[in-house]
């Protein structure tokens, strides 16, 4: 029984839905040769699941992926609006794309995500992009059927950024994955937390879980598919379920996917501090397949400025946090996001996020400098602080964690580490690692060993190492 709030696309919807994917393949089984379609995706990996969803619908149309959007008939914009920069870039590459269309009136270009979910992106797009033939937005995705069949079969331009925040979760349609032994799967959608510099509640809508049932059979095929590195999605894992009326939370949900038998490894992001607890933590210290890696974003070391983020936990909770996950699992590899010259951020605040960085000993820190987002609350704020002494602190920042970075990377110095063999260097300069893998921690690992395979486990001792990778060697082969 789900909770009245979150709402599933009827089964009815679906079939509607699969109808239209019929019908655009028999309009397409007439032509002489096979459509492409070529796919981009700006922002998140939440982006990045979106997009293999429209791939798969897509592909059981009759189209062909491309890597050349040249030889496309359909070009698909997955959208990002976490940075006016992002933006910025998307409109610049729609200016080529719809220059495409003037050798080529054989191609329909969609643009979806979370920038065309704006309501002033949609409209800049329809005056702005002539050329643009479908715009729809984060809600309206698994209606992409309908909307590619009713442009293919004449209608105008179509722009569809309707639902409400609430939202709803679809099941049942199609799914094309990337190769190799890396999956997403998203487990909900949308946030709660209002965090006052983004715009992702805005765009995304109301937090909404996808039931375990439906999770875990798909996780299931995932595994039967052969994947062996599966990151569990969403924008708040650590509320999943809440929403549903189940009594059933994150760890619940990371404890029955473990029972799941084979050898491949779990992982999920992205985690809020509020949420995270001891029951998630011993889940994954008593995990079978539970990788023990956690990002888990502070943002700021400021009470001050995490309450003028509205991020609902103060810099003592989050260092309790750090210290029963690692007492729980020693050889956790911990991640974290920083925002810097959020407004109103003093030298003094600055000074406790750098505390907290070396309190944290981060594995990887990924640190942004802020940026105004209009349409949240953190715009409005008054913002004293100069770009130099901003950038100033954001060098300061990155000069720390270097060091730690350093340090921790040099702490796997002789150890074996178990890694999934994923892919090959792309180093242009001959190398002596020619595989890449991950360890557990998701940690990236040069390899070389002549009994290393794609998409195995393999035992990996550690011979030497740098700020952006460990190297190793097959243990028993060097
Ligand atoms: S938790 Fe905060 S930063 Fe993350 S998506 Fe939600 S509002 Fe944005």
């Amino acid at each position: 029984m789900m909770s009245k709030q979150t709402r599933q696309v009827s089964q009815e919807q679906i079939a509607h839905q699969w109808d239209c994917i019929n019908q655009i393949q028999h309009l397409l089984s007439v032509r002489a040769d096979a459509p492409h379609f070529y796919c981009q995706t700006f922002g998140c990996q939440q982006n990045e699941a979106d997009t293999e969803r429209i791939a798969g619908m897509l592909r059981e149309m009759g189209y062909e992926p491309t890597d050349d959007p040249k030889n496309a008939n359909v070009i698909v914009v997955n959208t990002c609006a976490v940075r006016e920069h992002a933006e910025k870039r998307v409109l610049g590459i729609m200016g080529q794309y719809t220059h495409l269309k003037e050798e080529n009136d054989d191609l329909t270009i969609c643009m979806c995500g979370c920038m065309v979910q704006q309501e002033h992106m949609a409209e800049k797009i329809k005056k702005s992009y002539p050329r643009v033939d479908i715009v729809f937005g984060t809600h309206a995705l698994w209606r992409f059927p309908e909307l590619l069949l009713r442009r293919l079969s004449g209608s105008k331009r179509i722009f569809d950024i309707s639902g409400d925040d609430r939202g709803e979760i679809s099941e049942g349609l199609p799914v094309l994955r990337g190769q190799g032994c890396h999956a997403w799967l998203s487990i909900m959608y949308g946030c709660n937390n209002f965090c006052t510099y983004c715009i992702v509640p805005y765009v995304r809508g109301r937090e909404r879980s996808r039931k375990p049932e439906d999770i875990e059979r798909e996780f299931r095929e995932l595994i039967a598919e052969g994947y062996k590195d599966i990151t569990l999605l969403g924008q708040n894992v650590n509320s999943y379920g809440k929403d549903l009326g189940l009594g059933v939370d994150f760890a619940d949900l990371l404890a029955r996917l473990d029972k799941v038998p084979g050898e491949y490894r779990i992982r999920f992001m992205t985690s809020h501090p509020k949420d995270a607890s001891d029951k998630l933590f011993e889940t994954m210290a008593n995990g079978t397949h539970i990788s023990h890696q956690l990002h888990l974003p502070f943002q700021s070391g400021s009470d001050e400025i995490l309450k003028r983020m509205n991020r609902h936990y103060d810099a003592a909770h989050y260092r309790s946090l750090i210290q029963s996950a690692r007492e729980k699992m020693p050889d956790l590899v911990l991640s974290s996001d920083i925002i810097v010259g959020f407004p109103g951020e003093t030298e003094e605040d600055f000074q406790k996020t750098l505390e907290m960085v070396r309190f944290g000993q981060y594995d990887i820190l990924y640190t942004f400098l802020y940026s105004k987002r209009s349409g949240t609350p953190a715009a409005e704020m008054p913002d004293s602080a100069t770009k130099e002494e901003k950038q100033d602190r954001f060098d300061r920042l990155l000069a720390e964690q270097e060091t730690i970075n350093a340090a921790r990377q040099e702490a796997y110095q002789d150890r074996i580490v178990r890694v999934l063999i994923d892919g090959t260097s792309n180093s242009k300069q001959p190398t002596d690692h020619p595989l890449t893998g991950r360890t557990d921690g998701g940690l990236l690992v040069m390899c070389r060993g002549d009994g290393l395979k794609l998409g195995e486990f393999a035992d990996v001792r550690i011979e030497r190492t740098s700020l952006r990778a460990l190297y190793g060697v097959e243990v028993g082969n060097g």
